[in-house]
């Protein structure tokens, strides 16, 4: 970290900030020129806010060179971080594809889309149960019911479930039922539950807030890391820029960055991104070439009647051509898909 001083900062304040440092137990190089003090500071700073240097007086500027975030981040951990759930091994190097309903509405429904997109090649299903939905008054999900047909359509398929969870009390039973506990995008800063899923051995698939920047997506890797759960996979999820003319905006650079950032498997959700079906085959593909670990995408047999976010689901015929598309372009990466 280097601070720097403003020009007319007194010798007294630039001694404090020096002394507070010191007092910290880092050590403190005086790299000063002629205007104004300027300090580097050796050691680990992830613990230091920036803001609290910057409440003493005479602070001009301070910057990081070290990323906040150190179990999430290259620097510590140099080789890909690899997570094992069923036959996907997601990082290895592979193309993962996680395929199934916005919403688990019904045993027919679920263990239907569950056949077909394995039948495509999907490693696992998604679904949800617990929906985080704008409206109040909007379906909300199938919650525990929903679960158990999702364990179901694992039964009958054999594919791994990913589900969101939207509050620490459901913590038990989903590390009992599930095999990816996934985190949604509203949820990525609810620091409680993070926490609380640092202490679980289940692989969280941890989306990217709608406004998070790429550091604090990773700071929220960080903090279920630093509870002991170090198997946790991106997805970029789109973000909400001025532009209306699609759901949200993907962000597909996020996932060059986030790889050079961090060893940490990084996917992409194609369907929250656009919310338009339209569009999920050719993000799909980008998403590919971009070099992600894989796909999140919405699949349903019946999109004109989904309870949630028909308009963004592809049926499974287009998912079983969409694939066919994939694979060719993990051909050409020398990436498995299935
Ligand atoms: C979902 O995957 O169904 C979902 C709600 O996604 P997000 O949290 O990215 O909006
Ligand atoms: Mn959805």
């Amino acid at each position: 970290m280097i601070i720097k001083m403003l020009e007319k900062a007194t010798s007294e304040e630039c001694q404090k900030v020096k002394e507070l440092l010191i007092k910290k137990n880092f050590q403190v190089k005086d790299i000063s020129g002629d205007t104004c003090c300027v300090f580097g500071v050796v050691g680990d700073t992830s613990s230091v806010d920036t803001n609290d240097i910057y409440a003493l007086s005479g602070v001009s500027n301070v910057t990081r060179i070290q990323v906040p975030f150190k179990k999430a981040s290259r620097t510590f951990k140099h080789e890909d971080t690899i997570v094992n759930v069923g036959d996907a091994k997601i990082g290895e190097g592979t193309f993962t594809v996680i395929a199934g309903p916005c919403s688990v509405e019904s045993k027919e429904q679920i263990v239907g889309i569950a056949k077909d997109v394995k039948a495509s090649g999907a490693l696992l299903l998604r679904g949800g149960a617990f929906k985080p939905r704008t409206s109040p008054y909007s379906f909300q999900g199938l919650e525990l019911e929903g679960l158990e047909l999702l364990k179901e359509a694992r039964k009958e398929t054999g594919l791994p479930i990913v589900t969101e969870i939207m509050s620490v009390d459901l913590i038990d039973t989903f590390v009992k039922d599930v095999d990816v506990i996934q985190v949604g995008a509203r949820n990525m800063q609810n620091f409680a539950l993070l926490k609380a899923l640092g202490k679980v051995n289940k692989p969280i698939l941890l989306k990217r807030g709608l406004s998070a920047t790429i550091e604090e997506w990773l700071m929220s890797a960080e903090y279920i890391m630093a509870g002991g759960n170090e198997n946790v996979i991106l997805c970029e999820r789109g973000i909400r820029t001025f532009e209306k003319y699609t759901r949200n905006t993907l962000d597909l650079s996020a996932v060059l960055a986030v790889k050079e950032l961090s060893h940490l498997p990084v996917i992409v959700d194609p369907s929250h991104s656009a919310g338009k079906w339209q569009m999920v085959e050719k993000l799909s593909l980008a998403a590919a070439a971009v070099g992600a670990d894989g796909i999140i995408v919405e699949v349903h047999n019946d999109p004109e009647h989904a309870l949630c976010d028909g308009n963004q689901s592809i049926k499974p015929k287009k998912f079983a051509e969409m694939m066919a598309k994939i694979e060719a372009i993990t051909d050409v990466l020398g990436k498995k898909l299935r």
